[in-house]
């Protein structure tokens, strides 16, 4: 029997802003909290997933840069270590409501969290572990967004296809961007009143209309590896259980 949910394995991307919520702290434990609920709900279902953290509501690397000779490089590390809270806040949230969960850093702090090794990332999430990927891609000048994409195309199921015999018509894999707008519109909503939000898009429109979903490595990666993507607003309560088991939420953009 197929299940009813679309996703097998989902990457779930949650952006840092996404995290501060309208809180004056950086870090809402009401959002987490409820994150964590959600996340709870599906892996319970048999859903696999990994999550990609931002970084964005404690440092930015390339708004930072420039300021007191401080370099772009430098920045951008810093807003990588920004990630690696946010991934330790969620995991001690995930945990205290029963959810195994691994942090993987995409470089080495053995004393805080697993450094990112892509078959331990799997066998993580065969047991059923959420596995939150913090620090980025590990590298400057790139974004969480891309690293969203690239762990994503690194876990597809179908490189493990001896292991599990996928479903005819289940997609397993797909990057999931929450965000705190409800998808992708055709014009700026908080400008234009009339602006409409756009269902379903393809990766040539985003590229093309220079909509301004993720950045252009970002979505050229998830289009070169086919890999779907899903914008939706996360403080929708049960958007994002609705959305890791494949129901229709925000905008979802593919071939
Ligand atoms: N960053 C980086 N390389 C990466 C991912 C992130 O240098 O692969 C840095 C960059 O400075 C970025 C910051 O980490 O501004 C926080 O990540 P991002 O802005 O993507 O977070 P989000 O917008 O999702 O909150």
């Amino acid at each position: 029997s197929k299940p009813s949910y679309k996703w097998q394995r989902v990457l779930l991307k949650v952006s840092g802003e996404a995290l501060a919520g309208d809180h004056t702290q950086n870090i809402d434990p009401k959002i987490t909290m409820a994150i964590a609920r959600e996340v709870a709900s599906v892996t319970r279902l048999g859903i696999e997933v990994a999550i990609v953290v931002g970084g964005g509501n404690i440092f930015r690397g390339a708004s930072a840069a420039g300021n007191s000779g401080l370099d772009r490089s430098s920045a951008d590390y810093i807003g990588m270590l920004a990630t690696v809270m946010n991934a330790i806040f969620l995991q001690a949230t995930m945990e205290s409501i029963g959810i195994p969960t691994r942090v993987q850093t995409a470089f080495r702090m053995s004393e805080v969290a697993e450094p990112y090794i892509r078959r331990r990332a799997v066998r993580h999430l065969e047991k059923g572990r959420v596995v939150i990927f913090a620090a980025g891609t590990g590298n400057p000048f790139f974004t969480t967004d891309t690293a969203a994409a690239l762990r994503c195309a690194e876990i597809l199921l179908f490189q493990e296809s001896n292991q599990h015999p996928i479903v005819e018509s289940v997609n397993a894999e797909v990057v999931l961007k929450a965000t705190n707008v409800d998808g992708v519109y055709d014009d700026n909503p908080r400008r234009n009143p009339n602006a409409r939000l756009l269902h379903t898009l393809t990766y040539q429109e985003v590229t093309s209309k220079d909509l301004s979903v993720m950045d252009m490595t970002a979505i050229t990666l998830c289009q070169e590896n086919n890999i779907p993507v899903v914008v939706f607003n996360l403080n929708q309560p049960g958007n994002i259980a609705k959305a890791i088991q494949g129901e229709r939420v925000g905008t979802l953009i593919g071939g």
